[in-house]
């Protein structure tokens, strides 16, 4: 969780002076109280810190601006213990432009039915108080998360962390920097998208660099920092035996090593967590920096093949928001198809480039010609995945709008051995199954790559989506392919509206 530790959530809570100051004072402890809970419930990635309560436009005004301008601050949980009328929200909610989460709960659990009085009422009336928030925040059109329920219930703290761990991502992005060796794999439509609007719209920079920057940091790396790494890899991995110090294929994983340490070093001076690779675009190197591309992204680098800047950017998020959940992530692509009735199911692959976070075992590094890119026979780590059930998205650009699209899985166990097949992969069943999951992936069209992740579930994307205003369409048990197909049309007339509104 070391990610998150230098981040906060602010808890600001609504209230008015109508009831007097000793109501405020109370409201005060009471809200001390809540924030304490959250903290000390083991279950919230981000501390809370208790900003107050908001009793005027000038308060609320305040915080918001603050909020704003806080590094630390991630996001804003708001909470209107008594009535608050929602006038005084309007200045401070149209300036503030981080992530809102508007807790509706309540200090007491349970109505004392023999024991309540008019007072008790006037102190525990967020159910009309949250209500009158809510209706500015709609009137507004502003994205928020409604999270309901008491403060203590084990659930409520769930939704609360899934949603500071996006809010952790999306600030992340808002400063993420993703550096492109080489372009696009020439003619993909697509990966590639309006990297202007990307920017605007989900924060991160694409920038390209050219591969002889790459070789520049490459000649620098020396025998001496190779057999440091390799000493790694032999403590990670299992090596087969002609990769193996003093056979054919050793040098060749050298050769992988010399590269991690380029990237890496590259990334660290630009100050990037995110890259792109071409097989297209190597001129200098020995081999498709595949290896690299594995470990790099174990670490927490984005990384997307051919290019593909957006499934960098969206790998890069998945892993901040699973920081410190044990299921793993990684950047995948449908491979190949297993039809099996109810069972059919997508083999899941790349080249080279699958982030052993997922391996069910130890990886073994294994050396193997490639076919194209016409460079000397790459290293990777080649495994199969766990089972379990995960989630896996990407990001396509309509033209008019950015659209995530997220698809639930079912990873099987792969029992039956693939020794012939040099790459690592996971095979999966999409839901509700492949016959439904693939048709509706395909008419939203979706990408051939994707983020995944076993830790991360539909409301993970939910939040993510509506924290960035993007549109989001999810796949999964509930999906039929006449409602998907409406849901698609209906959303293009949305969006079209929004951008005329906005214009
Ligand atoms: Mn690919």
């Amino acid at each position: 969780m070391s990610y998150f530790k230098d981040s906060e959530v602010w808890f600001v809570t609504g209230a008015q002076l109508l009831y007097g100051g000793d109501a405020v004072v109370q409201v005060d402890g009471h809200s001390n109280e809540i924030v304490k809970g959250l903290n000390n419930s083991g279950k919230l990635p981000v501390k809370v810190v208790y900003k107050g309560t908001a009793n005027s436009t000038q308060e609320v005004s305040a915080v918001f601006r603050a909020a704003n301008n806080d590094e630390k601050c991630i996001g804003v949980i708001t909470w209107m213990h008594t009535f608050s009328p929602a006038k005084m929200w309007i200045h401070g909610l149209k300036d503030y432009k981080k992530p809102l989460l508007h807790l509706h709960t309540q200090f007491n659990k349970e109505i004392p039915f023999s024991e309540i009085d008019m007072d008790f009422m006037n102190l525990n009336q967020s159910a009309h108080g949250d209500r009158e928030f809510g209706h500015i925040v709609s009137r507004m059109r502003k994205n928020c998360k409604v999270v309901v329920g008491h403060w203590s219930d084990p659930n409520v703290q769930a939704r609360i962390a899934v949603w500071m761990r996006v809010s952790a991502a999306w600030a992340d992005s808002q400063e993420l920097r993703i550096i492109r060796f080489g372009d696009q794999m020439n003619n993909v439509a697509v990966t590639d998208g309006d990297k202007v609007e990307a920017e605007l719209t989900l924060g991160y920079h694409v920038d390209y660099f050219p591969i002889g920057d790459l070789v520049v940091y490459q000649d620098k790396v020396t025998d001496a920092d190779i057999d440091e790494l390799v000493a790694i890899y032999e403590n990670e991995y299992t090596f087969a035996d002609d990769c193996k110090k003093g056979s054919p294929y050793y040098n060749q994983v050298r050769e992988a090593a010399r590269e991690e340490i380029a990237i890496r070093q590259f990334l660290i001076d630009k100050k990037a967590k995110a890259f792109t690779t071409n097989f297209d675009a190597l001129h200098g190197l020995n081999q498709l920096p595949g290896l690299a591309s594995q470990r790099l992204m174990a670490e927490g680098y984005g990384f997307g093949a051919e290019g593909d800047w957006k499934t960098a950017a969206l790998y890069r998020a998945f892993w901040v928001m699973g920081q410190g959940l044990l299921g793993g992530c990684s950047f995948l692509e449908d491979y190949t198809y297993h039809f099996d009735g109810e069972k059919s199911a997508i083999l899941q692959a790349h080249m080279l480039e699958v982030c052993p976070l997922i391996a069910a075992k130890k990886p073994r590094i294994e050396v193997h010609p490639l076919g194209i890119g016409g460079k000397a026979d790459p290293a990777r780590l080649v495994f199969t995945s766990h089972p379990g059930d995960g989630v896996a998205a990407t990001i396509v650009d309509m033209g008019n709008r950015f659209r995530m699209i997220v698809n639930k899985v079912e990873v099987l166990s792969q029992n039956k051995p693939m020794p012939k097949l040099p790459v690592a992969s996971a095979l999966w069943i999409p839901k509700p199954n492949l016959e439904i999951g693939a048709a509706a992936w395909i008419l939203a069209g979706g990408t051939h790559h994707t983020a995944f992740s076993y830790d991360l579930t539909n409301e993970y994307l939910e939040d993510f989506a509506d924290i960035a205003g993007i549109e989001l369409v999810t796949i999964d048990e509930n999906t039929t392919i006449s409602g998907f197909k409406k849901e698609l049309q209906y959303n293009d007339v949305y969006y079209l509206l929004n951008r005329a509104l906005k214009s």
